[in-house]
């Protein structure tokens, strides 16, 4: 059976003419190809003009990053959860984006994480102040130095004297946390733990059948000193 399908755009409605390929939409619930959702090129065009880039804000929490996009036109899309291809030097998000945004969003993505791994801690030495308060000397793998920067956990929150930005707290927590874990170790090493009284029953020949044992109780029926070695049982 041959049949006509209309080059008729399924976003602007126009009818349109094509070269030598379509546009088309991707979508799962198409069943027959009577439904293709095809898309004109000017309707393509107004798309890649649409996604010129202004800025790109990344955030990741929980391992999950997102994204801010603010275009140029003024359009804003909120925390999109999108993934970083590094192969193809592209970021995936839940919207529709040309491949030169995606491009450029990537860039955007490159500075972000080179920031979030300036900002790891590199070195964390704990110490106890002069005035018994903890103090930690860290250094940032970007080279931001804090020394002797003291804090204290209130409550089961960590808080510093001074205002410290929010990476250096979260480090400084995660770097606390595996310090009070490897001192709780050390010191469980150093003393050990106390054991059980021993269960095995003495062999006959080693019990204290007399005089020395339990001198001061010659009047009570305790021990093999009564007559009856049963009795005092
Ligand atoms: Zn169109």
């Amino acid at each position: 059976m041959i049949r006509t399908l209309s080059l008729t755009c399924s976003r602007c409605g126009k009818a349109f003419s094509a070269q030598d390929h379509l546009y088309y939409q991707d979508d799962f619930s198409v069943q027959s190809f009577q439904d293709i959702k095809l898309v004109c090129d000017d309707c393509i065009r107004a798309w890649k003009e649409k996604w010129q880039i202004a800025h790109a804000e990344f955030h990741e929490h929980n391992y999950v990053l997102t994204v801010t996009i603010t275009l140029q036109d003024g359009t804003v899309y909120e925390n999109m959860d999108c993934t970083p291809m590094e192969d193809t030097e592209s970021v995936i998000t839940g919207e529709d984006i040309p491949p030169e945004a995606q491009h450029a969003l990537y860039e955007y993505y490159v500075a972000f994480a080179r920031q979030q791994e300036a900002q790891q801690l590199k070195d964390c030495f704990f110490s106890k102040g002069e005035d018994g308060k903890m103090v930690a000397d860290i250094t940032t793998v970007g080279g931001e130095q804090y020394d002797k920067l003291a804090f204290s956990v209130e409550e089961g929150y960590l808080k510093t004297e001074q205002d410290v930005p929010d990476y250096i707290l979260e480090g400084l927590v995660t770097a606390y946390k595996s310090y009070l874990a490897q001192e709780q170790m050390l010191s469980t090493a150093s003393q050990p733990a106390p054991r059980m009284p021993q269960r095995k029953p003495m062999p006959e020949s080693q019990w204290n059948t007399g005089d020395s044992y339990g001198s001061g109780n010659s009047g009570g029926g305790f021990g093999r000193r009564n007559k009856n070695p049963f009795g005092g049982f």
